[in-house]
């Protein structure tokens, strides 16, 4: 069991090198945020803000897309993993949220996820980035780091490891310190390659001294 000491130690850290750490994804409008969240799975913010402003440019509303030709859109995302299951669900989502949304994006969990293609962790971004609601998005960084900082066991599984973070984290800083762990897993605690010997967690880390032994 973490300790309060423990906690504020890595919150601090995380402030500190993180102060201004958010979504990576690019939007101008609501659903297109939803749109680069689907887009995102399995699949770098990076590889899917090279996309998106072609997407967004060629089908500029909801209807646009409701109405997209699935072969087109196919095309345009075509660098993206499981591009052609993402056109579908898109189109899908889309279409759905016009007959049963007005068009809008909705902010409650069980609407959202009754889009065709989103899930929980889809669901919890869209709903923390566009209506500020204190959720945490477990995705395979917040995994690891999760794992790695002994917020939970490493046996934990994504349902488990968002129920343990929203347990132990304040629930005012569930958004912040959510992105915390995606930039700290990205920018600083890779899968591999990690530069442990420069890292002031060391001591709390789970996983230190594999990597110390490596780059002595
Ligand atoms: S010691 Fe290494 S693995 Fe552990 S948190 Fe720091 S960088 Fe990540």
């Amino acid at each position: 069991m973490m300790t309060n000491e423990t906690l504020t130690r890595i919150l601090t850290y995380f402030d500190e090198i993180l102060p201004e750490a958010g979504c990576e994804l690019n939007y101008r409008q609501p659903h297109e945020l939803l749109i680069a969240v689907m887009l995102s799975a399995q699949t770098p913010d990076a590889s899917v803000n090279r996309v998106t402003p072609i997407l967004f440019s060629r089908f500029n509303s909801v209807e646009a897309l409701a109405q997209a030709d699935r072969e087109e859109v196919e095309t345009i995302i075509r660098s993206i993993g499981l591009f052609k299951t993402k056109a579908k669900n898109i189109i899908a989502a889309m279409r759905m949220m016009q007959e049963r949304f007005s068009g809008a994006v909705p902010s409650d969990k069980a609407f959202l996820t009754s889009l065709p293609g989103v899930g929980i962790k889809t669901a919890n971004v869209v709903r923390a980035e566009l209506f500020h609601i204190p959720e945490i998005a477990v995705d395979t960084h917040v995994t690891r780091i999760a794992k790695r900082l002994g917020f939970v066991k490493m046996s934990d599984d994504v349902t488990t490891i968002e129920k343990k973070l929203r347990k132990r984290l304040p629930i005012e800083r569930y958004i912040k310190t959510h992105h915390q762990m995606i930039h700290f897993g990205r920018y600083y605690c890779q899968a591999r390659g990690m530069k442990c010997a420069h890292c002031p967690l060391v001591d709390i880390c789970r996983e230190k001294n594999k990597n110390l032994a490596v780059e002595k």
